[in-house]
């Protein structure tokens, strides 16, 4: 008995949990992990974010252990083709924060056991789940035997692949892209300290980003040509030959970087395709879908978590308020089309910056280098991609 189940204990859903243990609601959370996920997705914490969270008590110690990321840089052919400060988009972060997301849910894990201890229930998978319209029953696979659970709401923050969503039957808007990537973490041997650069290639872009501990991601747009190197399938760590495609991902950067990465200090690598999942609805009776359970966008473009995190800290105020007995329908209705549409806004982000990363024939790339290079030029201009940049 809880007045809110969270299912998932990923970064939104501890989010979402610490927020409302924060406000006095009795929030259980139900993990199918016996333990922390240990792989590195997002890295990038934009500013909104990082002020909504600060709202749960966890920012300070993000920007304690992250890189903040103050300005970005488009090069081209050892050039510098465009800079973009993030001074000007928030008072409060002026800066797009890298931490590894196991970090980061760590500091999310730690708050919410400060909050609510025992509120976290590890090893425990959502498998059945009913609405009698009153309150929502909900079974669970323990490893040991079946867990029965019941509140008033349910929240669904268990990812991608929601079962929840799935049994409530909500629809999927699909779109797939022809893009994939491969990432990888190494020792930062660039000078370029806390900048991200992005490397606009004929080949494909090449994206670098600082990581606490002076580390480096690397993530570079695979050609057509390129789908078989390295061999681990899409959409998972690296599960075939690791230090194989450390070495492929090592000769593509100096082919269309000219810089050197040492391959030997590669700590993560991972390929992943992408495609948009959006989830017509979030609300069904008194089941709420949040992150990626209702919004899947290409990680391209770094929004995925922080669109989670924001629904969360949309949400929480409904629930709280539906807790103290307030009739928040209307509430939920606002939210579901506000959240539905920042989605969608997020996707078609996604879409620009993965269409600007892709191969292109010497000509064509010589004059989209020349418009980037103009664009960017205009104050003004630099400033409005900056802030959508940030989700500002
Ligand atoms: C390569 C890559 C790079 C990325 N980079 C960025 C970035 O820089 N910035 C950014 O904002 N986003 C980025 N993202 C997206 C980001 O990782 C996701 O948006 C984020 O993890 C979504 O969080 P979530 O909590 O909604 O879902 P998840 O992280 O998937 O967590 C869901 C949790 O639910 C649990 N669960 C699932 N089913 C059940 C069940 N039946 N019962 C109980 N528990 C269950 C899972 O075990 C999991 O712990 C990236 C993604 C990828 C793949």
């Amino acid at each position: 008995m809880a007045d809110v189940l969270i299912i998932g204990a990923g970064p939104v859903g501890l989010f979402m949990a610490a927020l409302l243990l924060q406000d006095g609601v009795e929030a259980q959370v139900l993990e199918q992990r016996s333990a922390p996920e240990p792989q590195s997705r997002a890295i990038g914490i934009h500013p909104p974010a990082l002020a909504a969270l600060a709202g749960a008590g966890v920012a300070g110690d993000l920007i304690a252990e992250g890189v903040q990321i103050r300005r970005g840089m488009a090069l081209a052919g050892g050039k510098c083709l465009a800079r973009m400060s993030f001074a000007g988009v928030s008072d409060r972060f002026p800066f797009v924060l890298s931490l590894p997301q196991a970090r980061t849910e760590a500091h999310l894990e730690r708050r919410v056991n400060e909050l609510g201890d025992g509120a976290l229930h590890r090893g425990v998978r959502l498998t059945r789940l009913s609405d009698d319209g009153g309150r929502v029953s909900v079974e669970a696979d323990s490893g040991s035997g079946t867990l029965r659970y019941s509140a008033p709401l349910v929240i669904a923050a268990d990812g991608v692949r929601s079962t929840v969503r799935a049994l409530q039957g909500i629809d999927l808007r699909v779109k797939e892209y022809p893009d994939s990537y491969l990432m990888g973490d190494f020792a930062d041997g660039t000078g370029f300290g806390p900048d991200a650069a992005l490397f606009l290639s004929g080949a494909g872009i090449v994206e670098s980003f600082p990581l606490p501990g002076r580390l480096r991601r690397w993530v570079v747009r695979l050609g057509a040509g390129d789908a078989t190197a390295g061999g681990p399938a899409t959409g998972g760590p690296s599960a075939g030959h690791p230090s194989a495609d450390a070495r492929w991902l090592m000769r593509c950067v100096r082919e269309r970087t000219g810089l050197d990465i040492d391959a030997g200090t590669n700590s993560m690598l991972s390929r992943f395709g992408v495609r948009t999942r959006l989830a017509r609805r979030m609300v069904a009776g008194r089941v709420v879908m949040i992150g990626d359970a209702a919004h899947e966008v290409s990680p391209i473009g770094g929004q995925g978590m922080n669109l989670g995190w924001l629904d969360a800290a949309a949400l929480a105020p409904i629930v709280s308020a539906a807790v103290r007995g307030q009739e928040v329908g209307g509430a939920l209705k606002t939210f579901e089309r506000t959240r539905l549409r920042a989605a969608a806004r997020a996707a078609r982000q996604a879409e620009i910056n993965m269409a600007l990363g892709r191969p292109l024939t010497d000509r064509l790339l010589a004059l989209r280098n020349r418009g980037i290079a103009g664009v960017a030029a205009v104050p003004a201009v630099n400033s409005l991609i900056a802030r959508r940049f940030t989700m500002q």
